[in-house]
C-alpha cells in the first residue's frame, strides 16, 4: 500500500511577470503563505514595488530578460498576459514551474488561436472568420461586423464595431479576425482555478457593465441577473476550456449572453482578473488566494459567496492629469458593506483604474441603492 502524500510546506520564491494592480492583490493574498514575491516590471513605481521582497525595473517582453529575472526562483507567474512566451519556454525548459504555462499564454495572447481552439473543441462561440488584410477583410465582410487584431489588444483596444466598409481606421493592425457582431444581453464571466494536481474549481459567476468611453468594466454584479441554469452552464463550460487547456492557476472567462440566451465564450486570461475584485472581499476564499493555491499545487478553497456583491472600478475622472487625491472617502466608509481598495498609483490619469469599492449587501434592491450611492460620492482626480 502507498502511504497517503502529505508532503511537507515550503514557503516558495514566486516571481510575477508584471507589477500592477493584480499582482499587488496577489501578493497580498500571498504573505499569509510566506511567499517571497520577486516582481518584473518596466514601471519603477508600479504597484507592485513597496510590497514585494524584491523589484526588478525592465522588460517583461524581453526573452533575456525575463530569462534573467527567473532562473533562480521556484515558480514563475503572471499578472498581464502581453509577456515573452520565449522568456517563460527557456524558464521551465531550466526547470521553474512557470504558471500558466508557456503554451497557455501563446494561445491567449492570439485571439485568432483563441477563438480556433474553441470552434476545434466544440465551445460555444460566434461565427467568425480569419483575416490577414485590408483587402482581404473587404472581401469577407457583411457589415455590421466587428473586427479584432490578433495581437496586442486588451481592455478594448483593436475592438472595432464596423458599420460600413469605409469605417475600417487606416490604424487597424493585421492580421486579425472578423466576428459577427453579437446582440448582447449582458456580459458575463466567470473565474476557474485549475490546480498543477488537477483539481478545479469555479467562482461564482458574475455581471460586468462596461464604461462605453474608456471600454473598461465600471461594474460588476454578483450574483448576475441571469437564470441559474445559465450560471450554471457558464461554469461547466469554464472547467471544460480549463481542462482542454490544461491551465495551470486562474482562468477567467468572459461571456456574452445573447437576446437569443445563447452563452457564447469571448475570450479568457489567464491570471488574476477585473471581474473577480470583489471575492477579496465577498467570497470564502478570493481568486488571488485561489491562484495562489493553484500555482503551489495546495487544495483549492472554498469559492462561496456570502451574499450580494458589486465591485466599482475607481476610475480617474475625464479630463483629469496629476498627482491623484480622492472625494468622497469618508461618507463612502460610512455605508456598512463599503469597502474601498487604492492601487498605491500616484498619478491619476482620464479613466485609469485607480482602486475598487466593494459593496455587500443582503439583497439586489440593497446592493443596487448603494452603487448609486457609490458612484455619485467618490471620484478619482487631481
Ligand atoms: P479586449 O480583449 O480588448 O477586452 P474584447 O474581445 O473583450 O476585447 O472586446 C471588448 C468589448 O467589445 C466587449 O466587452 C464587448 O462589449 C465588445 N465586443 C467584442 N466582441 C464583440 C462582438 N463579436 N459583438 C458585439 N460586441 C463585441
Amino acid at each position: 500500500m502507498t502511504p497517503k502524500q502529505n508532503p511537507t510546506y515550503h514557503a516558495p520564491t514566486v516571481g510575477i511577470l508584471g507589477g500592477g494592480q493584480l499582482g499587488q492583490m496577489l501578493i497580498q493574498a500571498g504573505i499569509p503563505y510566506g511567499i517571497q514575491f520577486h516582481v518584473l516590471d518596466p514601471d519603477p513605481e508600479a504597484s507592485c514595488q513597496p510590497i514585494c521582497a524584491h523589484f526588478q525595473t525592465g522588460s517583461f517582453k524581453d526573452a533575456d530578460t525575463v530569462f534573467e529575472f527567473g532562473k533562480n526562483l521556484d515558480v514563475v507567474t503572471i499578472e498581464i498576459e502581453h509577456v515573452s512566451v520565449d522568456g517563460l519556454k527557456r524558464l521551465a525548459q531550466h526547470g521553474v514551474k512557470v504558471y500558466p504555462q508557456p503554451e497557455v499564454v501563446a494561445l491567449i495572447q492570439d485571439k485568432s488561436l483563441q477563438k480556433q481552439f474553441y470552434a476545434q473543441h466544440g465551445l460555444p462561440t460566434s461565427d467568425f472568420v480569419l483575416v490577414n488584410d485590408q483587402d482581404d477583410l473587404l472581401s469577407k465582410a457583411t457589415f455590421p461586423i466587428v473586427y479584432k487584431s490578433a495581437k496586442d489588444g486588451y481592455d478594448g483596444k483593436g475592438v472595432q464595431v464596423l458599420k460600413h466598409a469605409d469605417q475600417l481606421p487606416e490604424t487597424s493592425v493585421f492580421p486579425g479576425l472578423l466576428e459577427e457582431l453579437v446582440d448582447i444581453d449582458k456580459e458575463l464571466a466567470v473565474i476557474v482555478a485549475r490546480s498543477s494536481t488537477g483539481e478545479s474549481t469555479t467562482f461564482p459567476m458574475v455581471e460586468m457593465v462596461f464604461n462605453p468611453a474608456a471600454n473598461l468594466v465600471e461594474e460588476l454584479i454578483s450574483p448576475p441577473h441571469v437564470s441559474q441554469q445559465i450560471q450554471e452552464l457558464g461554469a461547466k463550460l469554464a472547467i471544460q476550456l480549463a481542462e482542454k487547456l490544461e491551465i495551470v492557476g486562474l482562468l477567467a472567462v468572459e461571456f456574452f449572453l445573447n437576446k437569443k440566451s445563447n452563452l457564447l465564450i469571448n475570450e479568457a486570461a489567464p491570471r488574476p482578473h477585473n471581474s473577480g475584485h470583489h471575492t477579496i472581499k465577498a467570497n470564502a476564499v478570493s481568486q488571488f488566494e485561489q491562484h495562489i493555491r493553484a500555482i503551489l499545487g495546495l487544495p483549492l478553497g472554498n469559492t462561496k459567496a456570502f451574499g450580494h456583491a458589486a465591485m466599482l472600478n475607481i476610475l480617474g475622472e475625464p479630463t483629469e492629469n496629476g498627482p491623484a487625491q480622492y472625494s468622497g472617502v469618508n461618507p463612502l466608509l460610512g455605508i456598512e458593506g463599503a469597502f474601498f481598495h487604492l492601487y498605491g498609483k500616484k498619478q491619476v490619469k482620464p479613466y485609469r483604474k485607480m482602486g475598487h469599492v466593494t459593496l455587500l449587501a443582503h439583497s439586489a434592491d440593497e446592493l443596487q441603492q448603494k452603487i448609486i450611492q457609490t458612484k455619485n460620492l467618490l471620484k478619482a482626480h487631481a
